[in-house]
Formats: C-alpha cells, structure tokens, sequence
C-alpha cells in the first residue's frame, strides 16, 4: 500500500492525518458489488463507520444503498447523493425531530426497535398524513463472539425487539394505521471473524420467518444487518474481505418467501482497510522494561484501542523500505500524547529502531476512525488525505 514515493509525499504533510487508499476501496467495492449481485442481494453502507464526502460519493456510485444511525446521517447521505428510496434509519432512539426529518424525506424504512417508538412514528407519520415503512428489528439472542461492547444481538443488549414480544406488538401494529410492516431487520454486532456466526442468524431468521408465516403477516424483505468482520492483524493478506463466502451463506442457508429481498448494511467491511493514520514520532523515551514511542495521534484521533482494546497494526514507513539493512528490531509501548493512560495504540510492538520524526502507520482505521475522533485536550480535528489528490 505505500511505496517510497507516497511515503516521501507524506513527510511534507503536517501529520496526523487520515490517509485513504482510494484504489483499495474501489477494489473493495467492486468485488463487494459482484458478489452480491450475484443472488440479488441489497447493500446499504453504513454511514457510521465512515462519513467521509467524497468516500461517501464513491461508495454511492457503486450502486449501494445508506444505512443510517441518525437525522444527521440521513442528511449527510442525501447530500452526497443517496436517494433517500435506498436509505434506511436505524437506532435505538429515534427523536421525534429525526423521525420527522425521515417522514418528510420518505426514507425507504424505519427499522424500529420498540413498541413505544412504533408508536411515536404512527403518530409523526398520522399528522403527515403519511404511511411510514417500518421493519421490526428483532433481538435474535444471538452471540456474535465479539467484543461485548460490539455485541447487539443478546438479550442482555439495549437493541431490538425480544422474541417473547413479538406477539403483544403484533397485536398492538393493527391499530397503527400510519405505518406499514414491511421487513424484518436484524444486527446481531460487529468485526465478526466467524462465519458460523452468520449461520445461527440465519436460522434463527427461518425460525422466526415462520412464526410470521403461522400469523399470515406478508414480509417483503429480511435486512440481515452488517458485522462482517476485518483482518487487523494481516491487512495486507486479507486486504478484501471475503464477501464471496459471506453472501454466499445467506443465500445458502436463508428461507425465502417468494419475492423476498435481502437486504444488508455493511460499514466496516468496506472501509476499515482503505484507511490509514499517518502520525509521527515525536519522541522516543526510554522506560524501566520499555520503551515508550510517542506519536503526534493519539486516542482523539483513533479511540478503538482505547475503547475496545483494539488492535491495529502498527508500521515504521520510515524504515520500511531499507528492512534488509542492519537496523535491529526493538519493543515500544506506542502512545499518543493525550493525558490518559489509555491513550496506547499497541504495547511491546515491534518496530525497526524507531527515531523522532519517523512516520509511522496505523493500519485499518477507515472504520470508526475518523468519525470517531474528538477535539479532547482541545486539539485540532483530524484532516483527511486521498490517494489520488497527492
Ligand atoms: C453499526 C451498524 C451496522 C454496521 O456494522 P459493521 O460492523 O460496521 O458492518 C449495520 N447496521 C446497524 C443497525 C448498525 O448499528
């Protein structure tokens, strides 16, 4: 991903910054889209993984659909050009402002995740004198074996309707005339390594695609959610995910009716690898069993580490090239510069000796990177860079 000529180009860049490979999201999309295309399946992006404009508009000119958390998602995919008929609004808590906002637009569907919200958009929609589309996203209790604050599809989860309400709500959705029961959604969680995984889904989704069977209530789409996971150990083994493995799952393993459509809502399966954080080293300090290299990027511009306790890949570029040469491989705690002791990209990493002002890259950040960068310690937001504008 980076020759010595990019790795040049970024040494005049003031670091940090966001470096996209837009050949390898291209790359992504393209076999993304060849896969699915292959059974009909639908793809909506995820915003929240990365809202980057100009990725946004090129994830849009493949064809993909807007998975959306929020009113402002739901603008920002208007703006780049998503028709709002392929958009979808997710999210345990929907204000009446955001629900409005998607009325108005006529969003595809509002995948809801409680009576009392059902209730709400009835309402929204009643004085609109308009009928919203509506999926029920069901809490299939399924354990994505994730990390637990990536997990959504348990009981013990905020998300999604349980199974033992499915029949009180389907009772209670006659009496709201001003939505319209048109799917069934599902998001059981997220970097999901383990394809098995999937394949509980999917039959918990035929379980439950009979109980509306029994009940004669018409689905006209199962949405299977999104979690695929990425390879942050091995980018460069693993730079496109297996999207002909996964898709051919569902389409193995799903029981449709007649007519039903497959919907999906990837984020970071597209977008993770294209990203980089490019940061220098701004002073190397030697500790008592370790050293502590330290990067001008910190938690506020990537906090899945700190978050989640995350790995990325870490890479000298500085030194990248001459690997062969005589410098020896040393162990660094790598941190960033703000004022919490969570605020480490990797402990005892191994790099080539590593000097102040050497770029460093942190790899497979383009999702829940950028967007989940703050301005904590009052520091400047992170910039974005593009491969084909440098
Ligand atoms: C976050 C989210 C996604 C995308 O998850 P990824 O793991 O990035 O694919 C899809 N659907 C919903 C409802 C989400 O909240």
């Amino acid at each position: 991903m980076f020759n010595q000529e990019i790795i040049n180009k970024f040494n005049a860049i003031p670091s940090p910054f966001y470096y996209y490979d837009i050949g390898v999201l291209k790359q992504t999309l393209q076999k993304l889209k060849e896969e699915s295309d292959k059974y009909g399946f639908v793809v909506h992006y995820a915003l929240k993984a990365n809202a980057n404009d100009k990725n946004l508009s090129i994830i849009k000119s493949y064809g993909l659909g807007a998975d959306c958390v929020s009113g402002n998602e739901i603008k920002k995919a208007i703006e780049c050009n998503f028709k709002p008929e392929h958009i979808v609004f997710a999210g345990v808590g929907k204000s009446d402002a955001e629900i409005n906002y998607a009325l108005d637009n006529n969003i595809f569907c509002f995948n809801c995740e409680s009576l009392q919200e059902l209730e709400v958009i009835n309402k929204l929609a009643f004085k609109k004198d308009k009928i919203a589309s509506i999926a029920l996203r069901i809490n299939p209790n399924v354990n994505a074996n994730t990390h637990k604050y990536i997990t959504t599809g348990l009981e013990e989860n905020k998300f999604g309707i349980n199974l033992w309400e499915l029949g009180t709500l389907i009772i209670a959705l006659k009496d709201l005339e001003n939505v319209k029961l048109i799917g069934l959604h599902f998001h059981i969680g997220s970097q999901i390594m383990d394809l098995n995984t999937f394949k509980s889904l999917c039959l918990r989704v035929n379980e439950i695609q009979n109980w509306f069977s029994i009940r004669k209530i018409d689905i006209q789409h199962i949405n299977v959610g999104g979690g695929l996971g990425v390879n942050y150990h091995e980018p460069d083994a693993y730079l496109i995910p297996d999207f002909a493995s996964y898709f051919k799952l569902f389409k193995d393993l799903l029981e449709l009716r007649p007519q039903q459509i497959v919907h999906f809502e990837l984020g970071r399966a597209i977008t993770a690898h294209c990203g980089t954080l490019i940061s220098k080293v701004l002073y190397i300090k030697n500790g008592v069993n370790i050293n502590f290299a330290i990067l001008d990027a910190g938690m506020t511009e990537l906090i899945r580490p700190a978050l989640y306790q995350a790995h990325h890949k870490i890479e000298n570029l500085s030194k990248i090239q001459n690997s062969t040469s005589q410098t020896s491989i040393k162990k660094y705690d790598v941190v960033g510069p703000i004022c919490e002791s969570s605020d480490c990209f990797g402990k005892s990493v191994s790099l080539p000796e590593t000097l102040r002002g050497d770029i460093m890259a942190i790899r497979t950040s383009g999702a829940y990177g950028e967007v989940m960068s703050s301005a904590y310690n009052l520091r400047d937001r992170v910039k974005a860079v593009y491969s084909d504008e440098i």
